[in-house]
């Protein structure tokens, strides 16, 4: 994160930080990694970034653990690696999670079913092996996927 994209960030009242915390459950809306079992705290993420003059407000943003927020950066589009065309990112305001992802058979990685879905796996790395290990360890506690 850039110098000017991390003042922006400080602009963001503590309330508007807690409403989209608790509307994302706490979650972070690409990974769906919990908060409660992240050493670092989670972000807001602005989907369409303010440095393409996206909103400060909650239609625009999201909440996203660092890592996540870290890969996506400014990027809005990537490359969906089946077709090679450009496409969108995943953005938790305009699509349902479901729609786009889906968990393999042990819960321990995101498969892409569209474009978008994929896209977003390569770009946010959705599917790092710290997540992995972490999602196979907290299902078998019977806390992985979060509800
Ligand atoms: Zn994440």
């Amino acid at each position: 994160m850039n110098w000017a994209l991390a003042l922006w960030h400080m602009s963001l009242t503590k309330k508007t930080k807690e409403a989209v915390a608790q509307r994302a459950g706490y979650c972070c809306e690409y990974c769906r990694s919990q908060e409660k079992f992240s050493p670092s705290r989670f972000s807001v993420d602005h989907i369409i970034p303010t440095a393409k003059l996206g909103e400060d407000d909650l239609a625009n943003l999201c909440y996203a653990c660092q890592a996540c927020n870290n890969h996506k950066y400014t990027n809005t589009a990537t490359t969906d690696p089946v077709t090679g065309e450009n496409t969108s990112l995943f953005n938790p305001r305009l699509h349902f999670w479901e729609e786009h992802f889906v968990w393999n058979e042990d819960k321990s990685e995101v498969i892409g079913i569209t474009p978008i879905g994929r896209a977003t796996i390569v770009k946010l790395k959705l599917n790092r092996s710290g997540v992995k290990n972490l999602r196979v360890a907290l299902k078998k506690l019977g806390l992985h996927p979060p509800e």
